[in-house]
């Protein structure tokens, strides 16, 4: 069973937590039928729902029965990976309505029970076909092709049996394999004590507030009140913040060092050369992909120091802090959007996706695949979620801001992702890799920021729309390659045989942190605690997908906002492609070689543009 089929794609790292103070909520049923999503397209009751489970139990169990037999013929493998596919295709239906229903409201406890009687079934359905990935890659490659002579439909699975096979080498023998899945709860370690420490054991301490009063510190009230147009508060929430974690400072750097051990040990056991190699061959990533990003990010450090400098003076400060790289720039125009006015921009911001790909987005929106407001009980965030036996779901919680707006163009851009995979390739290709997966969503971003900026009524709104926007690259594109640069060197002090501390941690780290920067920036003592404070580095080289998506993004909307020829057919091919191919490949049939430095570029320039744009504005 493969969990990729399913896309839960979660907008920000910190989009799940509820906002302190939050007004009253209404009721679902105080809302407009017209703002929910039509989960009856799934199923109309709930007992249909237990039809269906009893029958995938009965699918599940004819399983095994294939179990020995898959090198017998192109048929037999052929009717093994149908089915079960057909079997996982109604799983997921299954899966996605009781998770839908229970994030309609967290307290029906008929939607928990079922969301948990389906978790059941994964475990099952997983052991059931766990034989199937052995066998195949046990067969030989003259034995494949003769099967495949024999029973030519087989050939729909190429690049499924070729994603197995390519992976051989680094398959080890049964037995290995067992003691390496048996050291499972051991490898596992470092990260789950990370977050018992970062989610349960860990006092931020007080801070005083704007007001004078002692507050508590959390982590989102830490990330509200760096935004404090008050310096004070803002230097006092980093300094609490950091100290609570300075207090588990050995812990920290030996729970991270471990895990960084962990990475060595897999690697060196499933012989690869490298942790970074064995990482990025999951998804077939040439590792020329990230020393290109790290690289390209490297020679265009500048446009990030002239933000820093820019950034001194417009909050007239004599000397730029950490503390004072979250806290906007120009006042919050406060752009009031309602979600109807947010659907007719959102229409008219993307149409160099072409006619075709906005009336389906538009048709889309009004055919019960949104679920618009927020209601007591209901699921946070927003979220886009897909199977392949229904239409793409979005969940949102659109309370009128221009952050919903963009991030409803986000989560439309994932659900389209989806819908055009759907038509273009068969249920097992009709997926994204990881390092695909936000390229659709992002590009609907730039295109909408793009029409938001043309369109700005006055100097505010420009200005806010400008600073709103360079943020969002710092976060989404910088800081994601300053992680990969630290996580790539603290692999490579391992791989040579140096020792690992919380001091050579915040060593490496504060270098590259004040590389990225440049000379504006300050740093403090404790400035470079955050490298062990980050739940990502306990999944190594992760986070650089944030940014070679962006960059792909980037380049692909710049292309089709200059209206180069064939971009949007290439680009509305890699919508329908999936997972038909390898991640590099379907990016590269969109225009985009992710090996390449042009889009990491192009991303580094457009940030360049726009800090100048903000400084001629503001005339500073
Ligand atoms: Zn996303």
């Amino acid at each position: 069973m493969r969990g990729r089929r399913v896309f839960k794609l979660l907008k920000g790292a910190g989009a799940t937590e509820p906002k302190t103070g939050a007004k009253k909520v209404r009721q679902r049923s105080e809302i407009d039928d017209r703002y929910k999503w039509r989960l009856d397209h799934m199923y109309e009751s709930d007992d249909q729902w237990r039809l269906d489970q009893t029958k995938v139990k009965e699918m599940i169990s004819v399983i095994p029965s294939f179990q020995g037999k898959l090198a017998e013929s192109g048929e037999t493998l052929f009717n093994c990976l149908d089915h079960r596919d057909q079997t996982s295709i109604l799983f997921y239906k299954l899966y996605v309505y009781a998770h839908l229903r229970l994030d309609e409201n967290n307290r029906a406890s008929h939607y928990q029970a079922m969301s948990d009687e389906i978790a059941a079934l994964a475990t099952r359905f997983g052991e059931a076909g766990s034989f199937i990935t052995p066998e195949i890659t046990a067969i030989s490659d003259d034995l494949l092709s003769k099967m495949k002579e024999d029973f030519p439909r087989l050939t729909l699975y190429d690049h499924h049996l070729d994603e197995m096979r390519r992976l051989r080498d680094h398959i080890l023998s049964p037995n290995e394999e067992k003691l390496l899945a048996l050291a499972g709860n051991v490898t596992r370690g470092p990260s789950q004590i990370f977050r018992m420490i970062d989610d349960a054991d860990i006092k931020y301490g007080d801070i005083t507030d704007e007001n004078g009063e002692k507050v508590t510190l959390t982590k989102q009230r830490y990330f509200d009140f760096l935004e404090s147009k008050d310096r004070r508060i803002r230097k006092e929430a980093m300094e609490t913040f950091s100290g609570a974690y300075n207090t588990y400072l050995n812990t920290l750097g030996a729970t991270l060092s471990t895990s960084i051990y962990k990475d060595l040990y897999v690697s060196r056991a499933r012989k690869y050369s490298t942790c970074l190699e064995a990482s990025l061959d999951a998804d077939n990533i040439p590792q020329a992909t990230y020393r290109n990003l790290v690289d390209t990010v490297d020679a265009h450090l500048g446009v990030l120091h002239l933000y820093a400098a820019l950034r001194k003076r417009i909050l007239a400060v004599d000397e730029l802090h950490p503390y004072d790289l979250y806290v906007p720039l120009v006042p919050d125009a406060k752009m009031k959007i309602a979600y109807d006015e947010a659907k007719k921009l959102i229409g008219e911001g993307l149409q160099p996706l072409g006619k075709e790909y906005v009336e389906n987005l538009l048709k889309a929106v009004e055919s019960g695949w949104i679920d618009v407001y927020e209601n007591e009980g209901k699921g946070s965030g927003a979220y886009s979620w897909s199977t392949y036996a229904a239409h793409p779901y979005v969940l949102m919680n659109y309370n009128d801001t221009l952050d919903n707006m963009f991030t409803l163009s986000h989560e439309l851009g994932h659900a389209m992702h989806s819908h055009y995979s759907k038509i273009g390739q068969p249920y097992i290709y009709s997926g994204h890799s990881i390092f695909t997966a936000e390229v659709a969503s992002t590009t609907n971003e730039e295109l909408l920021m793009h029409f938001m900026l043309e369109r700005a009524k006055d100097k505010d709104q420009r200005a806010y729309l400008l600073s709103y926007y360079l943020q969002q690259i710092v976060g989404t594109f910088f800081t994601q390659v300053l992680f990969s640069q630290f996580e790539d060197q603290v692999h490579r002090e391992v791989e040579e045989g140096k020792p690992l501390s919380s001091e050579v941690f915040r060593q490496i780290y504060r270098k590259i942190y004040q590389k990225f920067w440049g000379p504006e920036l300050v740093l403090d003592e404790y400035s470079d605690i955050n490298c062990l404070r980050i739940p990502h580095f306990y999944r190594s080289f992760y986070v650089y997908q944030y940014a070679t998506s962006y960059s792909a993004a980037t380049y692909i909307a710049e292309q089709l906002l200059a209206g180069n020829r064939g971009q949007l057919e290439r680009y509305l091919g890699f919508l329908k492609a999936g997972e038909s191919k390898y991640p590099i490949e379907v990016l590269a049939d969109a225009g985009v070689d992710m090996t390449k430095p042009d889009a990491i570029e192009a991303t580094a320039k457009l940030f360049g543009r726009l800090v100048g744009q903000l400084e001629q504005l503001l005339a500073i």
